[in-house]
Formats: C-alpha cells, sequence, structure tokens
C-alpha cells in the first residue's frame, strides 16, 4: 500500500481503481487486509488534500460507468461533501471537542488502559492489529474504522475524543470534519438514537475470517441520552473566484485543505496569472494543537504541497507554518499588489489563515478571499441528514462537477 503524495500518483491510483467502481457497491465492506485495497479506491488522502477533487473523481467514474452502475461510490465522495458542509454550520462542534479532547488527554494521560491502546497491547488480536496498520500505513480501511472507533468506545470505555486525535494525527487523510463527525457517528453522538456497536461475527464476515474477537467485545450497550442537535449557523462562504480581471502583481497562498486550487485557477489562461505562488501549513503551529504530530504525516503533507507548487512560471515559496509575518515578508519579497487566499475550512488550518489575512490587510495588501464552486453549490444542503442532502444535490451534481471537471479535463 503506496499513497505517494503527488497528483500523478493519484490520477494514476484513479485510473487503477476505475475498473473496480461498478462492483465497489456490492464488494467495499470487506477489509481484505492492506495486502489488497482493489475493492475501495485509497483515493482518501488525495481528495483530502484535493490533489484530486471530488468533482474530477465522480466525473472519471461517470465516464466510465452508468450513473445506477456507480451510484453507490459517488454517494461516497459526497458523504465527504456532506460532513465538511455540515460542519461548517455547526463550528461549534470541532470546537467543542478540541475543549473535551484536552481535558480528557490531561485526565486519561496515566491511565494504563489508554496507553496499552494507543501502543495496541489491548489484548484483542484485530484491535491491535489495526493500530499496527494505523502506524505503519496510515491508513485504515472505512470497516476497520468503525469497528475501532467502537472497541475503544464501547469495550475500552475510552473518551472517544482520545480516538479520534489519534486518528486524526496518524491518518494521512486525517480531516477535522469526516474524522470528528465519524467518532461522533460511532459514539451515537450524531444522529440521536443510534450508535454503532462492532461485533466478532461481523468482524469475522467481513475481515474473510482474519479476525474473530468472540466472546471479546461488549456488542450491547444503550444508545447514550440526552444527546442535543447543536445549533446551526449561517454559511459564511466567500463569493466563488472571480474572473482573472487586469494585471496585477497577484499572488495565490495555498494550504493544505486544497492543493488543486492553482491548477484549476489557471487553467486556460494563457500566460501564468500569478506573480507568485506561496504553501503554507500554518496548522502546525496551532497553540495546544497536536494535529499533525506525527513525523511521517507531516512529511507527507510537505511533500503534497510541494508538489502542488507551479513547476515553471511564478515565484514559488514554501513557508512552511507560516506565521501571519511569514506571508507578509513573502509579499513585500514579490512585491505582490494582490493577494489571493482561498476559504479554510472548519479545522485547525482556519484560525492561521485568519491571522495571515488580517496581517496582509494591515499591510495594505488587497487580500481576495474566496471559495471553490463545488463547496459553495453543495455545502448549504448539509442542512439536516445526509439522506436529505443527497435528494436535494442531485439536481445540482452535474453542475458542481462541470464547473470544476472542466478545468480538469485538460490537465495532467
Ligand atoms: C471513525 C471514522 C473516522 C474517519 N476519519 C476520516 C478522516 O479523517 N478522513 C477521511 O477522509 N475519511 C474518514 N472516514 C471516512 C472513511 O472511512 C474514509 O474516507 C475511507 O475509508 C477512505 O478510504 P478510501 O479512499 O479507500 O474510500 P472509498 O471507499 O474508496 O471512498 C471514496 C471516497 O469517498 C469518501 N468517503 C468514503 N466514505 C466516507 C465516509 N464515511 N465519510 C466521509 N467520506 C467518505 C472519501 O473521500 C473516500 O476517499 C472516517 C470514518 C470513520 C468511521
Amino acid at each position: 500500500m503506496d499513497l505517494p503524495p503527488q497528483r500523478s500518483a493519484g490520477l494514476a491510483r484513479l485510473q487503477e481503481f476505475l475498473p473496480h467502481a461498478a462492483a465497489y457497491a456490492r464488494t467495499r465492506n470487506e477489509d481484505r487486509g492492506p495486502e489488497d485495497r482493489s475493492n475501495v479506491s485509497l483515493l482518501s488522502p488525495y481528495l483530502r488534500h484535493r490533489l484530486l477533487s471530488e468533482a474530477e473523481v465522480c466525473a472519471a467514474v461517470l465516464a466510465r460507468f452508468p450513473h445506477a452502475r456507480v451510484e453507490k461510490f459517488v454517494q461516497e465522495v459526497v458523504w465527504r461533501t456532506y460532513w465538511k458542509g455540515w460542519l461548517e454550520m455547526r463550528p461549534q462542534v470541532w470546537a467543542d471537542y478540541l475543549d473535551a479532547r484536552d481535558r480528557d488527554a490531561r485526565d486519561w494521560e496515566d491511565h494504563d488502559s489508554y496507553r496499552r491502546a494507543l501502543d495496541g497491547e489491548t489484548g484483542i488480536g484485530c484491535f491491535d492489529a489495526w493500530v499496527a496498520e494505523l502506524r505503519r500505513h496510515h491508513y485504515l480501511h472505512n470497516h476497520a474504522r468503525m469497528w475501532f472507533a467502537s472497541i475503544w468506545i464501547f469495550t475500552l470505555r475510552l473518551p472517544w475524543t482520545l480516538g479520534a486525535d489519534l486518528f486524526l494525527r496518524e491518518l494521512y487523510d486525517g480531516d477535522a470534519a469526516s474524522n470528528t463527525l465519524g467518532w461522533r457517528w460511532v459514539a451515537g453522538l450524531q444522529t440521536p438514537g443510534k450508535h454503532y456497536l462492532a461485533r466478532a461475527e461481523n468482524i469475522r464476515r467481513y475481515t474473510r475470517g482474519r479476525f474473530h474477537p468472540a466472546d471479546q467485545l461488549v456488542e450491547d450497550a444503550p444508545t447514550p441520552s440526552g444527546v442535543e442537535r447543536p445549533a446551526r449557523t449561517d454559511l459564511p462562504l466567500p463569493p466563488a473566484p472571480p474572473p482573472l480581471a487586469g494585471n496585477p502583481r497577484r499572488g495565490l497562498l495555498l494550504t493544505t485543505d486544497d492543493l488543486g486550487l492553482g491548477r484549476l485557477l489557471a487553467h486556460g489562461a494563457a500566460e501564468a496569472p500569478w506573480t507568485a505562488v506561496a504553501g503554507a501549513r500554518p496548522e502546525e503551529r496551532e497553540e495546544g494543537s497536536r494535529v499533525p504530530e506525527v513525523a511521517a504525516v507531516r512529511e507527507y503533507r510537505r511533500q503534497a504541497l510541494a508538489d502542488a507548487l507551479p513547476a515553471s512560471g511564478p515565484a514559488t515559496d514554501h513557508l512552511g507554518p507560516a506565521r501571519p509575518e511569514d506571508a507578509v515578508a513573502w509579499a513585500q519579497r514579490a512585491r505582490l499588489e494582490e493577494i489571493w487566499l482561498p476559504y479554510a475550512p472548519v479545522g485547525p488550518t482556519a484560525p492561521g489563515v485568519a491571522g495571515i489575512r488580517e496581517a496582509l490587510r494591515e499591510a495594505g495588501y488587497r487580500v481576495v478571499p474566496f471559495c471553490r464552486q463545488w463547496d459553495r453549490l453543495l455545502w448549504p444542503h448539509a442542512r439536516a441528514g445526509f439522506f436529505r442532502f443527497r435528494q436535494s444535490i442531485e439536481p445540482l451534481l452535474d453542475e458542481a462537477i462541470a464547473t470544476e471537471e472542466e478545468a480538469f479535463a485538460a490537465a495532467p
């Protein structure tokens, strides 16, 4: 299982997966182990950083098969979009998670059961194997994530926030929305009245007998009661990218939330629309954050960002954790007049991007905040459950794909 952090590797993986896309609905629940991942796409690290976009992945499978045959796969891709939109309208859920995680980390620091879980020494064979797999491959199959989270919460009785923290730090695809809400869903906090209980027989069946934790799991636990639905706020999205007007000395600042924007915005332009492009990873200096502190994940993001900077044309800079003053110094060095700053979704990058935006404005630069059309079209529909979301975006999906797929179709 090799998932190099380059767009070319993501495109190659997509090509490899395409013939299997129609069988996905039938086979996707099987976790065949790291040696055989042919039944799932393994595209999550690429989608997470948008080395590949949701639009182009959907377009590729829909070009290969009729919609009905790949409906399930497209549905899973838009789960990611749904979770992002849902959290965007409930930022307090992320803030509460961070507070609870820090509190739980202090309270549980010295507990043996927590240490044993982190070290993969619980004695539950499948769980310990998944800890090792997570630390080695920085990826787990979706079903394994569900079983893992369920065992963590209901069998080991550890706080869900600490399990979510482990995933967020270790996964190459670690994402504030998909991860936090995935854990909340298993714990029974996301959909009132529903939690997910891992069962030994289900694990045996869907791991093809590799694991069978008979009599080791708590298979019966009450659904958490008193779960409140978090309040929904308005979506504060900036406009879609405006047309590239005039010829100012223009800069683009990329973050690991969306590494495809340089290509998307430059597509079709006769010459590079940027005087300078920089990449920043402000999440690495988030105070109190332990995301991402795993060296392999940090290096993964660094390489992904390097891959996204144009190989020729505008000047490129890798600003690393990028304090606000580093961004201002970059703008001065490149003698920029205007800086395009993508919207940072709820998660570890957003506070750093907000600081950079303020500093650039204070220093007198014209800042152009913008948001991808895919997100602008689809996120506002994540108002309630996934079923309603899916129904309301169905008539919009072709448009959402077309807005970006056109631009990506010819890209290498
Ligand atoms: C507890 C828990 C934590 C999770 N944490 C993350 C996370 O941090 N980052 C992340 O990207 N996904 C997360 N997921 C969702 C899902 O497990 C992964 O996206 C998927 O396993 C990635 O493998 P794949 O690319 O082979 O997926 P495929 O099955 O091939 O699916 C294609 C794409 O659809 C999207 N997708 C599929 N299932 C989901 C889902 N349930 N929720 C959201 N998007 C989905 C992903 O972008 C994925 O790459 C989590 C799920 C659970 C239960």
